[in-house]
């Protein structure tokens, strides 16, 4: 279990990043969806303990991380948002050299679980070739197989899908869907479809604060019945709330929140975790 509370961290000049965070994660694939700039990076690198907060605590599994973060990384595999590599270096070499990094021996030991790691994320074929050489999901995937060195009890992961095209995405979202098992896995994430279709848990982020949190499916049934869609904006002096405008095939979709059909043209509309995020960040309580 991991344990956060109260976390907070004001960077220099101001921005408050992180503003009394509290969450409580089990074990399992837990998702914090929030905007760009809602303070993600910032908890995650926090969480890492790669970077301070200002105040507040974490624990994980009996450790106190902020006050012996080297005990917290022995039990840490982590995927920040962009890493470096050595430009000549094979994947395998990388591999092995962070393994060494993380202090495990090298030993035959060691080589048999990077071969079962490149097995897993599907790169055995290229073990041999740069990592600089990789496509942005072949390198996500390496970054993956790297965090997951020494079989790591708290697994974060810093918007993984980021930049993938559509294939690329579905081949991350499979090999994500086998990770967490006992760990806790931690995914920050922009995008909405990545905590469908990964996450039973999700919190989402705003301006620092945790604006709602639940489990995935609960979020979304409390929205039943107050959705509805049509192909005109919602009328000015409704009291229904835009949620969203999208395009199918060209057309307007515009999707808003209210307790009661709010005109004609209006649809009830299927309820979806997008729908929830717009009423979150717009600052709407769904009851
Ligand atoms: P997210 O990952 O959700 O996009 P970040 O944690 O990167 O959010 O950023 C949260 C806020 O803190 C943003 O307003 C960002 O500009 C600011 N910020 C992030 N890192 C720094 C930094 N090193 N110095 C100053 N401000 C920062």
């Amino acid at each position: 279990m991991l344990e956060v509370r109260n976390l907070g961290k004001t960077y220099r000049g101001g921005v408050r990043a992180l503003d009394g965070i509290d969450l409580s994660i089990p074990p399992g694939m837990f998702g914090l969806l929030g905007p760009n700039g809602a303070g993600k990076s910032t908890l995650m690198r926090t969480l890492a303990a790669i970077q301070l907060p200002d105040s507040g605590s974490i624990r994980f599994d009996g450790i106190d991380v902020l006050a012996d973060p080297v005990a917290l990384r022995r039990r840490l595999g982590y995927l920040p948002q962009s890493f470096g590599a050595y430009p000549h270096a094979s994947c395998r070499t990388m591999l092995r050299h962070m393994a060494i990094l993380k202090g495990l021996p090298d030993d035959a030991q060691t080589a048999s679980r990077i071969d079962q790691l490149l097995e897993l994320t599907n790169l055995t074929a290229h073990a041999d070739r740069p990592v600089t050489t990789f496509s942005g999901g072949m390198r996500q995937r390496w970054g993956i197989a790297q965090a997951l060195l020494g079989d790591p009890a708290l697994l974060i992961l810093d918007e993984p899908t980021a930049g993938l095209d559509p294939e690329e995405r579905m081949r991350l979202y499979n090999l994500l869907s086998q990770l967490s098992g006992e760990r806790v896995v931690l995914l920050s994430t922009h995008i909405v479809d990545d905590i469908e279709q990964l996450c039973s848990a999700v919190a989402v982020v705003q301006g620092g604060k945790v604006v709602a949190r639940g489990e995935t499916a609960r979020l979304v049934e409390e929205l039943a019945g107050r959705v509805w869609e049509s192909a005109e904006p919602v009328p000015a002096r409704s009291p229904a709330r835009h949620l969203s405008t999208a395009y199918r095939r060209g057309q307007p979709v515009h999707r808003c929140f209210a307790v009661s059909c709010p005109g004609a043209g209006f649809t009830p509309a299927v309820p979806s975790l997008e729908d929830r995020y717009f009423l979150e960040l717009h600052g709407a309580r769904p009851c």
